[in-house]
């Protein structure tokens, strides 16, 4: 027995070593093109409906804004990166997108204030069917936060996974939620988060047809204008564990999925 934990242990050292030694030579070689998209939920203290999963408090946060600052950062929507990829307009040198799924009420009285204070750009996808719910933003905080110059986007009618359900059905949660917020007065909607980030390629021919634009998935890596824009990859970041470090850690992750060429959709 104690010859097996030897080996056993063993194995383990020199399988990290090797990940170390492979994560320290991708990271002495050029960086790969691409600007990253972070997958937020909510900025706040605390969670309400599960413990400490997906919120990111707000000192956790205002820190790694900081970082990216840092970092020469600059935040654009996703409409600036499809103009820019149709050369009607340029991008900033490193562009980053904030993005936030679900639309909690918290992005209203949380994290607009700090995006208002530093200037700075996000889009937040809503789940048609949850707006005006508890917890989640009212119709006039979320016609309120448009005007204010947060993106918003569709997170579908009814957050189930459009991969588990029939294509007609997948269909109407993307076109309800849709039609949904522009008839309540939301300006038009081109931009879709898939529900746990899951898709099937039938469901690109379905956004294209309902007139999205563009779609974002929960794949980490980088985008170029080359990405599939129904299939925008971006880096998940949930409650910070290990803090600033961490953060930091999410962002190489982004970086070393794209050189490994890991989820690569070109379009
Ligand atoms: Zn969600």
């Amino acid at each position: 027995m104690k010859k097996f934990i030897k080996i056993a242990l063993s194995i383990i050292v020199i399988a990290a070593l090797a990940i170390f030694a492979g994560v320290q030579y991708l990271l002495s070689q050029p960086a790969p093109e691409g600007f990253p998209i972070l997958e937020y939920h909510m900025v706040q203290e605390q969670n309400p409906d599960k413990a400490y999963e997906y919120n990111v408090p707000p000192a956790d946060f205002e820190a790694q804004l900081d970082y990216l600052q840092q970092e020469g950062y600059t935040t654009i929507s996703i409409r600036d990166y499809l103009r820019a990829k149709k050369g009607l307009q340029e991008l900033p040198e490193k562009p980053v997108i904030l993005t936030f799924d679900d639309g909690y009420e918290s992005n209203y009285t949380e994290l607009l204030p700090i995006l208002e204070r530093r200037g700075l750009k996000a889009t937040i996808f809503m789940v048609g069917n949850d707006i005006g719910k508890e917890n989640y933003m009212s119709w006039d905080q979320l016609k309120d936060i448009q005007h204010r110059g947060v993106e918003i986007g569709s997170h579908t009618a009814n957050h189930l996974p459009l991969t588990e359900m029939d294509l007609n059905t997948a269909r109407d949660e993307v076109k309800l939620s849709k039609l949904l917020m522009e008839w309540n007065g939301v300006n038009t909607i081109y931009t879709l988060s898939y529900p746990n980030g899951k898709y099937t390629k039938d469901l690109l021919e379905i956004l294209k047809e309902e007139e999205y634009l563009a779609a974002v998935t929960g794949d980490p890596g980088l985008n170029t204008f080359e990405t599939n824009p129904y299939l925008l990859q971006r880096i998940n970041i949930p409650h910070p564990m290990f803090g600033l470090t961490e953060f930091k850690w999410r962002l190489i992750k982004g970086r070393i999925f794209t050189q490994l060429g890991i989820y690569q959709h070109k379009s």
